[in-house]
C-alpha cells in the first residue's frame, strides 16, 4: 500500500523542521507522497518541492486553514491547492496578521502570571517572523524552565481557560473551503476527534462542511486512537466524505507520530487520493508542475 503522509508542518508554521529537513525525513522514512501542510503559509512548498525532486518522493501542496466555526477554533486542510491563487494568498496574509495581534495579547496575559518578554522569546522560536503561534510561546516556556515540555505548557497556560489563552475569530468555515476549492484544492476537516462538541454538533459541523463543498474528513491522523480511527471512518462513510491519513508530524520529540508512520484507513473508507485523477496521489505531476 501507497506510504503516503497528507499532514506535515514545516518551520513556516510551527514545525521544527525546515521544509528541505522534513522532506528528507519523509524520505528516510519511506514515504512516497507527502503534503506539506504549514497553518496558514504556503511558503514553505517551493522549497519542499525543489527539495523533494533530490530525495524522489511526492510532495503535494498543502496548507492547514485556522477557522472559527460556533465558538470552536477548526481546522481545514487544503490539499493540491494552488500555493499562487490570489484570493488564498490575501486570505492567509488576513489570518497571520491576526496572529501577530493575537501574541501581543498573549504576551499580555502571560505578564499577568509573571512571565515577561514572551513576545520576544516566541518571536526567536519562530522560523517565519510573520507566523507567530501557540507553539512558539510554549516552546519559550519550556526554554524558561516554567514547564517540562510543550504540552505542559498548553495544559497549564496555553489551552481555552488557562491564563495565556486569548479568545480569536479567525475566517470563516465557508472562506477557507473556498479559498481552497477555487484554488482547485481540496478541504479536509482535519483531526475531528480533538474537538472537544457532542455528537449533535460534530453532525452539524459535518453537514455544512460537506454542504460548502468539503471533500473529505482525517480518519487517520496522529492524535486519533484507534476507536477514533473507527468513529471517523463510520462519519466519513455517514456523510459521504472522503477519508484522509495525516500524521500532523510537527517535530522529533513533539508529535504522536513521525511522518509517514501510520496504520491504513479501515476498511469501507474511500482514499482522498482517489478523487486525484493521476496516480500516485497526483505527486509525479505537480513535483514537475
Ligand atoms: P495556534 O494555531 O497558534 O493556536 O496553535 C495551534 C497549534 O498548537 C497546534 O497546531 C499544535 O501545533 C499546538 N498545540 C495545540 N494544542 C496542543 C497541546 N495540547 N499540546 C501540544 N501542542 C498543542
Ligand atoms: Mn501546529
Ligand atoms: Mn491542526
Ligand atoms: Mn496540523
Amino acid at each position: 500500500m501507497l506510504n503516503i503522509d497528507l499532514h506535515s508542518h514545516s518551520t513556516v508554521s510551527d514545525g521544527l523542521l525546515s521544509p528541505e529537513e522534513l522532506v528528507q525525513r519523509a524520505a528516510s522514512r519511506g514515504v512516497e507522497a507527502l503534503a506539506l501542510t504549514d497553518h496558514d503559509d504556503v511558503g514553505g512548498l517551493s522549497r519542499a518541492k525543489r527539495a523533494a525532486i533530490q530525495s524522489g518522493i511526492g510532495v503535494i501542496n498543502g496548507v492547514e486553514i485556522s477557522v472559527s466555526w460556533c465558538s470552536l477554533t477548526v481546522h481545514i486542510v487544503g490539499l493540491r491547492i494552488d500555493p499562487e491563487y490570489p484570493p488564498l494568498l490575501r486570505g492567509l496574509e488576513i489570518i497571520r496578521s491576526s496572529r501577530a495581534v493575537r501574541a501581543q495579547g498573549i504576551a499580555a496575559e502571560l505578564e499577568k502570571s509573571g512571565i515577561r518578554g514572551s513576545l520576544a522569546g516566541a518571536s526567536r522560536h519562530a522560523g517565519n517572523p510573520n507566523l507567530i503561534g501557540r507553539a512558539h510561546f510554549a516552546r519559550f516556556l519550556v526554554e524558561l524552565g516554567i514547564a517540562k515540555d510543550v504540552k505542559s505548557v498548553f495544559e497549564k497556560f496555553l489551552k481555552r481557560g488557562k491564563p495565556g489563552y486569548v479568545e480569536h475569530h479567525w475566517v470563516t468555515l465557508a472562506e477557507a473551503v473556498t479559498w481552497i476549492r477555487n484554488s482547485g484544492g481540496v478541504a479536509v476537516l482535519a483531526h475531528p476527534g480533538r474537538y472537544a462538541i457532542s455528537a449533535e454538533q460534530m453532525r452539524r459541523l459535518l453537514s455544512e462542511f460537506k454542504e460548502l463543498g468539503g471533500a473529505a474528513l482525517e480518519v487517520v491522523t496522529g492524535g486519533h486512537t484507534p476507536e477514533q480511527y473507527r468513529i471517523f471512518a463510520r462519519y466519513s462513510r455517514q456523510f459521504e466524505l472522503h477519508a484522509s491519513v495525516g500524521s500532523d508530524f510537527h517535530g522529533p520529540g513533539e508529535s504522536h507520530r513521525d511522518v509517514g508512520q501510520l496504520p491504513e484507513l479501515p476498511n469501507g473508507c474511500q482514499p482522498v487520493w482517489e478523487l486525484w485523477p493521476d496516480s500516485l496521489a497526483g505527486t509525479s505531476a505537480s513535483r514537475h508542475g
